[in-house]
């Protein structure tokens, strides 16, 4: 858009205002948004119609209040994101696109079944897309979100333009900009800013179509991951054996080495062979603490979490993706006994580490490298494997050492 056709849409806003007071009926949310869509360059009859009629969503406010926490340990996450079934119809898929998968494969460089691996948990593969949970008009849940005020406006109302602007380019319809109440968006669930810089055209109807199209939501997913870094061919990691005696301090994202240095510190693979890519730079990941399975996590893990910033997301897609592949589960047991804390938990924990003198961050109950270092201390002061993992046990230990 011009300079000329941007000053143009400014003095359009400036009259929108009284002809929405004029309108008894128009949400005043609408009136202030205006200015900052025209000035972002969102063209005034689109801005109409998408808000012509617009009353915010007793759904979405419910569902924005009522995210109680419900901390799932990590392993109960993965038999369900991985389960028989998701393993079963993800193979069963990746041997239907072969062709299309080995295309997209050829052009983002990103392995195919971990494409397939995201889609089966995002959306079940494109068929949770049309429910009630995430069948919304995106349009209208953003809207509602910014109308409510908060903290989200300027996520919601940064998301409202480019989701304004996807309709313009005429990839899909006001009334097909279909999402979750969050505003993420088909079968790779793209908030909108996401799907302007990375959806693409794959399937060659000239249309970047995520909602209906497999073909087009793989390649977009594939384009949005070579973006983030995916290196080409070197996996994610594998899972390993860590030997009696090894020093848990390494099992920390921060200490990155050769797989070759941490084959030298008796690193191996649960049934004894050689650790493959020796050259290949990998981190130990313990992400039940040192009486779970252990993984070496290379670059490629890290790109995952761009996807969704969570070790646990990163692993279910790591792990089904080996399994679309034919490779076998996860071997290590997983410490049953050992519960995650929730927020409220989390938050107590800080507490009591910085009575301590071992922890001097904000009591948010966001455990950073800071918590993890203070964790890592207390354990190892009272003679416990340093993992930094926080299990319920860890803070009893650390109510009863505090008492
Ligand atoms: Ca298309």
């Amino acid at each position: 858009m011009t300079r000329l056709l941007q000053r143009v849409g400014l003095a359009v806003c400036l009259a929108l205002p009284v002809a929405g007071a004029a309108d008894a009926a128009e949400h005043p949310w609408v009136a202030s948004f205006w200015p900052k869509a025209a000035e972002a360059g969102v063209p005034e009859a689109i801005f109409r119609r998408a808000f012509a009629d617009f009353t915010p969503d007793p759904d979405i406010l419910r569902s924005s209040a009522n995210q109680a926490e419900f901390v799932k340990p990590l392993w109960a996450y993965l038999a369900s994101a991985v389960s028989a079934d998701r393993i079963e119809t993800g193979t069963a898929l990746a041997a239907r696109y072969r062709t299309q998968l080995a295309k997209i494969e050829a052009t983002y460089g990103v392995e195919r079944t971990v494409l397939v691996a995201i889609w089966g948990i995002e959306t079940s593969f494109g068929t949770d897309v049309g429910d009630t949970s995430s069948g919304k008009n995106v349009i209208r849940s953003l809207a509602t979100i910014a109308a409510a005020g908060g903290s989200r406006v300027a996520f919601a109302e940064e998301q409202l333009i480019a989701a304004l602007k996807i309709v313009e380019r005429g990839d899909v319809a006001l009334n097909a900009l279909t999402g979750s109440w969050a505003g993420a968006m088909g079968q790779p669930q793209f908030i909108p800013t996401t799907y302007q810089d990375y959806a693409v055209d794959f399937d060659g109807d000239g249309r970047r179509d995520i909602w209906k199209s497999p073909v087009d939501s793989l390649a977009s997913m594939a384009n949005f991951l070579r973006a983030r870094g995916w290196q080409s061919g070197a996996g994610w990691g594998y899972e390993v054996v860590l030997p009696a005696g090894f020093d848990h301090r390494l099992a920390d994202s921060e200490v990155v080495k050769p797989v070759s240095d941490w084959a030298a510190l008796g690193v191996k693979r649960p049934k004894g062979v050689a650790l493959p890519r020796p050259d290949e730079q990998a981190a130990v990941l313990l992400p039940t603490g040192a009486r779970g399975p252990a993984f070496l996590i290379f670059a490629n893990f890290r790109v995952i979490k761009r996807y969704n910033n969570s070790d646990t997301y990163a692993l279910a897609v790591s792990a089904l993706a080996d399994r679309i592949r034919g490779l076998p589960a996860i071997s290590g047991s997983w410490p049953l006994n050992e519960l995650p804390l929730n927020s409220t938990e989390r938050s107590e924990l800080q507490r009591l580490l910085a009575g301590r003198g071992l922890y001097a961050g904000p009591i948010d109950g966001k455990l950073g490298r800071l918590s993890d270092a203070g964790l890592r201390t207390f354990q190892a002061s009272i003679g416990l494997a340093p993992d930094g993992y926080a299990s319920q046990i860890l803070l009893q230990k650390l109510r009863a050492a505090t008492n």
